[in-house]
């Protein structure tokens, strides 16, 4: 299957449709487009909520255009900016709009974005709907403003109306005030019953909402589909996906577009995350979605996102399983594509890699790699800390193992694992004691708020502690920490920083059980010993078991001691199992994946160093390298030299090129 280029596009009423229709057939030739997405009503042409005339405006003056592209052979969906409305950002409601504004925690209102439960505004958006069913868009999209979370300027989120409210007490028989609700459902430790009645109120008015779409939506003949945003932000408004997907697309495969790259320009380091996140994603969709994640270049253009790192965007999506690329390079003012043809060009010599890329990895491929256990109910079963820090505290973190590990040149996988897994911080919370013990009974690698956990869920002694507490400099003045046993690093006595930074600012410290073996410790500025570092332990389950004090959710901070360390880790706790990994410079990163027999790798250059040669240590049960291909920034493809292990290239491999072995 080749990929599928969905450009998103946005005109205006006030312009002249004939010299658009021009600009978009000339673009659509050049840049080899499959599909055009127009948004109405986005960003910087949105002034709140559209009546249903400037809706028809909109509908009117774009038809001419739309007809053209479909009798060039080319797919329009539409994509409506606003539904509940993403920000404020100056907006207000209009005066025949009297509809209940969202509400955030605090009891702060909006001016413009839309509390879901008013039925006014349901009316009304139902209405808009049926007028967009009618124009024969193959795809009408829900943008991610349908969500709980992110709704500028209030405090995380909302909603929490009184509408809200009173829908909550109706429910549970109560006659509580927001403010006890929300202490509730923030509560610190086991999660008060409250939160879970509250996110099941939020997700069962959401997905009445969206059927009801999906109904007005198909019988016009298009399809609905859903952009979603980070997990952890969905998991603390509850959502259950399997249920989404129904609303969504009932029976039929759902169309999804999933966030997973910054926007602007980013660095090295981002790169493990966006793998994670689209392997998150691929987890909680089904077999036969249709997923396109979105190319984001927001604010676009070259000063703001180089071609060399869409490039790279674009590939790693075909490479994680997509069908379609949702691709955003022209901003939402309907400046002409013919101001920047570069960008045409750019997707046009792009083309024949991607559909390349496409082939190679099938949506049927899964990662394999170290396993990082997540769960999309982590909102739902986080212990909250003392502190209160919001509806944020319910935003579990997931993918802190993926940085680190990715970092350290190691390949990870966002699902369990047979033999080893990663576990970092309060994810823990949402795993049963069954499923703990059936890991410790393989390789587990905990970071220090992960060891804290299991020790007061009462598995200490499967981890290889007595007591557990956590600690700061203010309490100890550690700043580094020391190998203290060779295998266990580049060298004994090799050191590395702990002082002063996030990932440090707490370290987990605890009484050790026989048995246990240390391999590092901490150290004062003048060198005594004010701690243990890296803690190894085999446990009466037989799993092997290394606990690292600090946390893993935090800013990566590698360098060769810590990956040197983090490598002879992973090996110990495989026990003969290898997940994959590769050598010769800083920042590059494996990927690998499977189907039945068939395996794929791909090797990214991250780092602004160029890249000749490197060696590949392939995952247990794939034999032997036989080709590699080398994918430049241009999108051309050149064979590489495959020696044993080695990858030698013709050309040096630069930043964001990668090499495709198989
Ligand atoms: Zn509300």
């Amino acid at each position: 299957m080749p990929t599928h280029y969905t450009l998103r596009m946005q005109f205006g009423p006030h312009q002249d449709a004939d010299i658009i229709t021009d600009q978009l057939l000339k673009l659509v030739e050049e840049a080899r487009v499959d599909e055009i997405m127009f948004f109405f009503f986005a960003e910087e042409m949105n002034d709140g909520h559209g009546t249903l005339e400037d809706v028809r405006t909109w509908i009117e003056n774009s038809r001419p255009y739309r007809k053209a592209l479909a009798e060039a052979g080319i797919t329009v969906s539409l994509n409506p900016w606003h539904s509940l409305l993403h920000a404020d950002r100056g907006r207000r409601m209009k005066s025949q709009q009297k509809w209940q504004p969202m509400v955030d925690r605090n009891g702060k209102a909006c001016t413009a974005v839309v509390c879901p439960l008013d039925q006014d505004w349901r009316a009304y958006y139902e209405e808009v709907l049926r007028l967009y069913s009618q124009e024969g868009f193959r795809v009408i999209w829900i943008d991610d403003d349908i969500r709980y979370h992110n709704h500028e300027p209030l405090e995380w989120g909302g909603c929490f109306c009184p509408l809200h409210v009173a829908e909550f007490n109706r429910r549970m028989g109560t006659n509580a005030t927001r403010e006890e609700i929300t202490a509730n459902c923030l509560a610190p430790g086991e999660p008060h019953p409250w939160r879970d009645a509250w996110l099941d109120m939020w997700e069962e008015t959401h997905l009445a909402m969206i059927s009801r779409w999906r109904e007005i939506i198909e019988s016009g003949g298009s399809r609905l589909g859903l952009m979603s945003s980070l997990p952890e932000a969905h998991a603390a408004e509850g959502r259950r996906w399997a249920d989404w997907w129904k609303a969504l697309a009932g029976e039929r495969p759902p169309i999804h577009r999933p966030h997973f790259w910054g926007y602007s320009e980013t660095v090295s380091r981002t790169l493990p995350n966006s793998i994670a996140l689209l392997d998150q994603n691929r987890q909680i969709q089904p077999e036969n979605v249709e997923s396109g994640p979105e190319i984001e270049c927001f604010p676009y253009g070259n000063w703001n996102k180089s071609f060399r790192q869409i490039g790279a965007q674009m590939a790693l999506a075909q490479i994680c399983g997509s069908t379609n690329l949702n691709i955003s390079l022209y901003d939402f003012m309907g400046n002409w594509p013919d101001d920047e043809p570069e960008r045409a060009r750019f997707l046009s010599r792009w083309r024949g890699a991607l559909d390349w890329l496409a082939d190679q990895f099938p949506m049927t491929l899964k990662s394999v790699g170290i396993g990082i256990p997540w769960s999309p109910n982590m909102g739902r079963k986080i212990h909250v800390k003392d502190h209160d820090t919001g509806w944020k505290a319910l935003q579990c973190p997931s993918r802190g193992w993926a940085n680190w590990l990715g970092a350290s040149r190691q390949a990870f996988s966002m699902r369990p694992s047979p033999s080893i897994n990663a576990l970092a911080g309060p994810v823990v919370w949402s795993f049963s004691q069954s499923k703990l013990h059936e890991w410790l009974s393989q390789g587990v690698l905990l970071d220090g708020e992960a060891a804290a956990i299991l020790v007061k869920r009462g598995m200490g002694h499967l981890i290889g502690f007595e007591t557990a507490r956590m600690i700061d400099q203010t309490e100890v003045l550690y700043s580094m920490e020391q190998i203290s046993d060779e295998h266990f690093g580049l060298r004994q006595g090799a050191q590395m920083s702990v002082n002063a930074k996030p990932y440090t600012a707490k370290l987990f410290q605890g009484r050790l059980l026989d048995g246990a073996r240390l391999a590092s410790d901490l150290r004062s500025p003048t060198q005594n010993i004010v701690g243990h570092g890296l803690v190894l332990y085999q446990n009466e389950l037989g799993g092997r078991v290394a606990t690292v004090p600090w946390c893993a959710n935090a800013p990566v901070e590698m360098n060769i001691h810590r990956a040197t360390q983090l490598q002879r880790v992973i090996g110990y706790l495989g026990n003969g199992v290898s997940h994959g990994n590769v050598e010769g410079s800083a920042w590059l990163v494996p990927q690998f994946l499977k189907d039945g027999e068939r395996w794929r790798g791909v090797i990214w250059n991250a780092g602004a160093d160029t890249v000749a040669r490197f060696t590949v240590n392939l995952p247990t049960g794939w034999e032997t390298i036989s080709s590699a291909i080398h994918v430049k920034a241009e999108g051309e493809r050149s064979s590489a030299l495959v020696e044993g292990n080695q990858i030698v290239l013709v050309q040096p491999m630069h930043q964001w090129e990668f090499v495709v072995i198989y």
